[in-house]
């Protein structure tokens, strides 16, 4: 389940880092995106190790009635969010890398719907047809 601790970790800095929320928030949120809840005894381990590594700071308050925790980033919890967030991004653009195409007149990088034409019996690459007009032009 390591995998999966991770997950939720990366998911927990996510969140936070836009707004504070509960241990109960965090929860139904991660059960939105990935379709499934995780239990109460997978999270809130997990933000009590955050907490104690410094990545979370938590305050008591009533929510309605209830009386209950919720968390913010710290300082280095942003700090470890952004990082993940890189790693996470060179990993999808390894996966990616070798759908992305360049367009041979503007060179942006183009994932989905390029635009192929032949020229001089070459095959080449455009980003938009405009481009591949103006390519030709030269
Ligand atoms: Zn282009």
């Amino acid at each position: 389940m390591q995998a999966r601790s991770s997950m939720i970790k990366y998911f927990i800095l996510r969140h936070l880092g836009r707004k504070r929320m509960t241990g109960y928030e965090l929860l139904a949120e991660i059960g939105n995106i990935t379709g499934k809840q995780p239990s109460t005894s997978q999270i809130y381990p997990v933000l009590n190790g955050m907490e104690k590594s410094g990545y979370l700071a938590s305050k008591t308050g009533f929510y309605g009635k209830r009386k209950s925790k919720s968390y913010s980033l710290t300082a280095s919890g942003k700090s470890l969010s952004s990082a993940i967030e890189k790693h996470f991004e060179s990993i999808v653009r390894a996966i990616i890398s070798d759908k992305i195409r360049v367009c041979a007149h503007c060179n942006c990088e183009i994932l989905k719907g390029h635009y192929s034409k032949v020229i001089c019996g070459r095959k080449l690459d455009f980003c938009c047809s405009a481009c591949a007009a103006s390519f030709a032009q030269k």
